[in-house]
């Protein structure tokens, strides 16, 4: 398997992105959630500008990637699963969920973390709700979360294709769980109780401060539910929620590219940060 995967992973990874992406920038214009507020045109040169550049300089400063070090994690013997005997299928399975779990918790943490935050409101500062914003982050803070999954790798050991299947499985659902796509409100209700939906994740990108302080989840839903930061519906409702941050309005800095790299470094930070706790909560 990790070999048969090895072999053909940029096919796997590119066909996987093309083909989800495709699929729902189509959903997008057949079945809208909500009207964009800018020029389609404009947002998604800046935000598939930066894909390309985090792709490109993510191949140039971690050139063996993710699954590099999963396959020397293998070969020096560290990690968890490569010093206890388990069933192969149980490693891939629990390696997944184990991954996806430290994500979330990466994304509380720059949430939580004044700097991190300042990267982060990157993500956040896109002033609409479209498949192109689930691949919207700062150079910095993708090179910051491949460190961390480094290290995740390390202690837990994973097999070289569940890193594989993760990272595609990630993309595949950030650009299917940031899409401005009106899925049928049974539908959503039956998917969210598996995995983070559009209408779930959609709350978080709320300008509110204690509607972007939930829903952190990217893949399984269940770690908002588990940790205490599930909320259910925007209180304004999903046509009339205003999405991005009080700060960052102007599409100078929102929209462009130059705008979104050199966010981070201009402003004061806000209370966004996890500092404080909110008082209600609206659990269905
Ligand atoms: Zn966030
Ligand atoms: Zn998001």
């Amino acid at each position: 398997m990790d070999e048969l995967i090895a072999s053909h992973e940029t096919g796997i990874r590119l066909g996987s992105f093309l083909g989800v992406f495709a699929c729902m920038a189509l959903l997008e214009l057949l079945a809208p959630r909500r009207a964009l507020t800018q020029p389609r045109a404009n947002r998604w040169l800046g935000n598939i500008g930066l894909v390309v550049l985090n792709t490109s300089l993510l191949r140039v400063v971690f050139p063996a990637a993710a699954v590099g070090v999963a396959e020397y994690a293998q070969l020096s013997q560290w990690g968890w699963f490569n010093q206890v005997e388990v069933h192969p299928v149980v490693a891939l399975v629990v390696s997944i969920i184990v991954l996806d779990m430290a994500i979330y918790l990466q994304h509380v943490m720059f949430h939580a973390v004044p700097l991190l935050w300042r990267l982060h409101r990157v993500h956040h500062a896109d002033l609409d709700f479209d498949v192109t914003t689930g691949a919207r982050f700062h150079p910095v803070e993708i090179l910051l979360s491949m460190l961390i999954k480094f290290g995740v790798i390390v202690l837990l050991g994973p097999p070289l294709a569940a890193v594989v299947i993760f990272e595609v499985l990630l993309n595949a659902m950030a650009m299917f769980n940031h899409s401005n796509v009106r899925l049928p409100l049974g539908l959503d209700s039956v998917l969210r109780r598996i995995v983070v939906t559009p209408d779930m994740h959609r709350v978080h990108h709320s300008h509110l401060a204690d509607e972007t302080n939930s829903n952190f989840g990217f893949n399984l839903s269940v770690w908002d539910r588990l940790f205490g930061t599930y909320r259910a519906q925007p209180a304004a409702g999903h046509t009339d929620m205003v999405i991005g941050i009080d700060t960052f309005r102007d599409p100078v800095h929102c929209v462009t590219l130059h705008g979104i790299l050199f966010m981070p470094f201009i402003g004061k930070v806000t209370d966004y940060a996890i500092n404080r706790r909110w008082d209600t909560h609206n659990d269905d």
